[in-house]
């Protein structure tokens, strides 16, 4: 993610920002200028849930990023105001890092995703909540965004890492999969390919997931444990990772660091084309940070090891998003029975 200056005082300013603390101009991200910008009109829910983005979304005024989102959680139990801000909060980083791509944005004339906020606990009681895409809906547990509650499902699945962001990059994955990557021309011969047969019974793959765990040596081949249940959920670790890795890399040369892996401080992650070296260079940031993590006493802030079979995975699904949506056809989509949820 690129940083961003104050238009009136150039101090440095952040994706999420409002407010600029040094000169209290009020400031609202333009997504078609991926920047921040004054005298913008705001988006109608900043205040209900701090979104930061300019209106131009719908008649409603909202943004482009709110418009997306159909169904807003129950507001009946404390905190899930809170909840919803931050849930929607990683919404935007994510299709921040699409659109660099050109994903979704002002240029995109294809389909967009839907979004169903829920929450688990309501005015009437508990509710149980899935988390998935089917049929361009992403259905989000806003609940995940309670680091207690987070972290305890990451123990209960044996992850190493779970965040509401890698949920978006998830869910955004299997959209784009079905509804604007499936009908394009060598697309899914290629997919099988690399990744296998996606018309695979899905459900007896991810209950058998649920039964017997992953499969023996899945570090092997696959991102994650969960990228080894089906070929769809290869697809979507394995892009949620390019987009930790991209947006990692990107931040490190925003904020002015560097390192002797970039010869040219000009690298731009999101416009590599190389995807190689986009992971050579993201990787070993990924040592060095994981150290920095360690001597604060935290845990890794990419606890992954990329094998040469996971990294042909990973530049496999760069080469088709990483180009964006120009040129494309958008076919109508003809795609396989659609998987449920991910049960997760
Ligand atoms: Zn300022
Ligand atoms: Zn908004
Ligand atoms: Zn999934």
């Amino acid at each position: 993610m690129q940083s961003f200056e104050c238009p009136q005082c150039s101090a440095t300013l952040f994706f999420d920002s409002l407010v600029c603390k040094s000169c209290r101009t009020v400031v609202s991200y333009d997504p078609v200028r991926a920047d921040l910008v004054g005298n913008a009109t705001p988006c109608a829910n900043r205040d209900a849930i701090s979104c930061n983005w300019q209106t131009g979304g719908d008649e409603a005024g909202h943004c482009e990023a709110c418009r997306l989102t159909t169904l807003v959680p129950d507001m009946g139990s404390p905190g899930n105001d809170a909840l919803w801000a931050q849930s929607e909060s990683a919404k935007r980083w994510m299709l921040a890092n699409l659109a660099a791509w050109g994903w979704f944005g002002a240029d995109d004339a294809g389909p967009r995703p839907e979004f169903h906020f829920l929450a688990e606990q309501t005015g009437t009681g508990a509710e149980n909540v899935a988390m998935g895409h089917k049929n361009g809906l992403v259905t989000i547990n806003i609940m995940e965004a309670d680091p207690v509650v987070r972290i305890a499902r990451r123990e209960q699945f044996n992850e190493p890492y779970r965040t509401m962001i890698g949920h978006f990059r998830h869910e955004i994955a299997h959209y784009i999969l079905f509804h604007r990557l499936y009908n394009q021309p060598g697309f899914i011969r290629q997919f099988r390919a690399i990744m296998g047969d996606e018309r695979d019974d899905y459900g007896a793959a991810i209950s058998s997931y649920y039964e017997n765990g992953p499969i023996d040596d899945w570090q092997q081949s696959f991102v994650s444990g969960y990228a080894s249940s089906h070929p769809h959920e290869d697809w979507a670790e394995t892009f949620a990772h390019l987009l930790h890795l991209t947006d990692i890399a990107d931040t490190f040369i925003a904020v002015g660091f560097s390192s002797i892996d970039v010869a040219d401080k000009n690298f731009l992650p999101y416009q590599a084309v190389d995807s190689e070296h986009l992971l050579s260079f993201a990787t070993e940031l990924t040592i060095g940070l994981n150290q920095l993590n360690r001597s604060m006493g935290l845990s890794d802030i990419y606890p992954f090891v990329l094998t040469p079979s996971i990294r042909k995975k990973i530049s496999f699904v760069h080469k088709w998003v990483s180009s964006g949506p120009a040129g494309r056809l958008d076919l109508k989509p003809n795609s396989p029975r659609q998987n449920e949820n991910d049960s997760i």
